[in-house]
Order: C-alpha cells, then structure tokens, then sequence
C-alpha cells in the first residue's frame, strides 16, 4: 500500500516531468530495442552529453546486431573510444552480436548477455516498450533514500520492490522523470529550494529542522 507522500511524490514527478524532460535521441518515440539497448548500454558509467556525441555515428555504423558481428573488434573500438572503456564494450558487443542474430525479448534473458546487468535490462524494456519495470541505479537511489528516508530499505532486492511498488501504469514517462529530476534536481548537492518534494522530503525536513 501506498503512504499519502508516496503518492503525492509519484503525482508530483509525473507533472514535472512533462516540463522539464531532457531530449536525447534514444529518448525518441519510434526507436527499436536494439537502439534504445545501444544507448543504455553506452550510458553505464557515461554521461548522456558524451553518449548523444556517439550515437548517431555508432547507429549509422552498426545499425543491427549483423552488423556488429560482421565488424571486426578495431571497427567498433575506433567508434566507441571518445566513451571509454572502448575494448571493454566493443569485446562484449562482439561476443553479444556473435551468439544472437536479435536481441533477446524480455529483460531477464537480456541481463544474462556480457556486461548488461539489470538497469540496462530494466530500462531497455520500459524505454522501448513501455513495460513497467523498476530502475534503480545510484541517482534513482538517491532520490528514494532521500524523499523516504525512514522506508527505504537497505537490500537489492527490497530496493527493487519498493521501485516497483511505487511506480505507476505510466512506467515509461515516470522512471524518464526519475532519471532526470535525479540529475537536474536532487543531484549530489541537492536543489531543495526549489523542488516539489520539500514539503514531505524526509531528508530536508529533517535538515531544516536541525539548522
Ligand atoms: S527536497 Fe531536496 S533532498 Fe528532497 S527530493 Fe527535493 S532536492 Fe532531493
């Protein structure tokens, strides 16, 4: 069941989403799975700026999975270097593209693929698909242990269920509003003034009442 701040947060990040989303190209509509697993792929440790610098270029190059396996390892580590961490991704995209001709069709058979764990897998699905699947990665955890302090649970797995009980029908557009109030808003030094949640935030509650 939900609290009353629960629900008022989810109603709340919803609206303010709708103003204040940050457009990237795999954000679009009309993308594939494999495009939007491209970019979810390449965000892990990246920041989106230097991913959007990418993508297009990686897209035109290796546009499918065939694509990538008739590469050779050079070709995709030449694309992927200004990201980082090019030998180490383009190693597990070859070794990906060799044993699958497409993407598997649920997430928990993709997060079973070299270097994909259950955020890519997570927010692949729900990016592409809609489907309401939870996404915790460390900004969404911080949000969460902020606004509900007392509730949030320290295992994995309770993270997950409290994600998943939280989020509403409209997966798609409230884990996006997550990822960027997470980014925009309640970032390391926290935007608290001007935030939405600063009424029932345990965290800044409990920070002005200290100050
Ligand atoms: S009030 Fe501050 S700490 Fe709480 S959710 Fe908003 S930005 Fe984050």
């Amino acid at each position: 069941m939900t609290s009353k701040a629960e629900r008022r947060f989810r109603a709340n990040l919803l609206e303010w989403g709708e103003e204040n989303r940050r457009e990237y190209p795999w954000r679009e509509l009309n993308r594939t799975l494999y495009e939007v697993f491209v970019a979810e792929f390449f965000l892990t440790q990246t920041p989106a700026d230097n991913v959007a610098a990418v993508y297009p270029v990686f897209l035109e190059r290796f546009p499918t999975l065939d694509a990538i396996a008739e590469a050779s390892e050079d070709e995709l580590v030449e694309v992927i270097e200004p990201l980082g961490f090019q030998n180490m991704r383009a190693g597990a995209l070859k070794q990906i593209a060799s044993a699958h001709d497409r993407l598997p069709t649920g997430p928990e058979p993709l997060m079973e693929l070299p270097r994909v764990g259950r955020y890519v897998a997570n927010a692949t699905f729900c990016f592409a698909r809609g489907d309401r699947l939870p996404i915790l990665d460390r900004n969404v955890e911080r949000v969460y242990s902020r606004v509900f302090r007392d509730a949030w649970p320290e295992a994995e797995a309770d993270q997950l269920t409290f994600t998943q009980r939280l989020m509403p029908d409209k997966a798609r557009p409230y884990n996006l509003a997550l990822l960027d109030f997470g980014a925009l808003v309640c970032q390391t030094e926290p935007l608290c003034e001007q935030c939405f949640a600063n009424e029932y935030c345990v965290y800044y509650q409990e920070s002005t009442r200290r100050s």
